[in-house]
């Protein structure tokens, strides 16, 4: 499967006992990036006929987000940590492994009903993930999918999204 060899992603160093897995040397390759993206792109084209946005999460969605955005010719919206976005915001507070944190998003980021992929390089218990959804629901989009490149499974995360499609390009425990 072309999904394999060009992506494969170690663990970098470990913190509190995780093996953070970083995307870093995937940007810095040229070739690895573009497959990355193109990946991203055909699963996405085979997936949904109409995709409206894409939303990228705080902070390394970003670094995904637009250049799939551009393939795809639609626009990209940021969903940031609380205290970075200007203007009429929604807000949510959600518990992480240690203590809480808080993402937002401009109230005119979607319009209701617009069709949304929410995309990030990496779920881990699900929980910033779903926060990013519970905000895209307060604006009424319809999210399509959440999408990542790196899902560590035994965490379970891609159970707390629910009913809300889920996919990942690699998966490890
Ligand atoms: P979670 O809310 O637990 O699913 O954590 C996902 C978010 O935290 C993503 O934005 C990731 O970038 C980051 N993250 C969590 N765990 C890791 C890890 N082991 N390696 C790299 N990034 C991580």
């Amino acid at each position: 499967s072309p999904l394999t060899s060009p992506l494969e992603i170690g663990p970098r160093k470990v913190l509190f006992g995780w093996k953070l897995r970083d995307i870093s040397p995937l940007l810095k390759d040229p070739v690895a990036f573009k497959a990355l993206i193109d990946l991203l792109e055909d699963h996405l084209r085979a997936s949904f006929p109409r995709i409206d946005v894409i939303a990228g999460l705080d902070s390394r969605g970003f670094l995904i987000g637009p250049s799939l955005a551009q393939r795809l010719g639609v626009g990209f919206v940021l969903i940031r940590k609380k205290g970075k976005l200007p203007g009429p915001t929604e807000s949510i507070s959600y518990a992480l492994e240690y203590g809480k944190a808080e993402l937002e998003i401009q109230s005119d980021a979607v319009e209701a009903g617009q069709k949304v992929v929410v995309v990030d390089d990496l779920l881990a218990t699900g929980g910033t993930m779903r926060a990013a959804c519970e905000l895209l629901v307060r604006l009424k989009a319809d999210i399509l999918e959440c999408l990542v490149v790196i899902e560590l499974k035994a965490l379970g995360g891609a159970a707390k999204l629910e009913a809300i499609p889920f996919h990942s390009l690699l998966q490890y425990d």
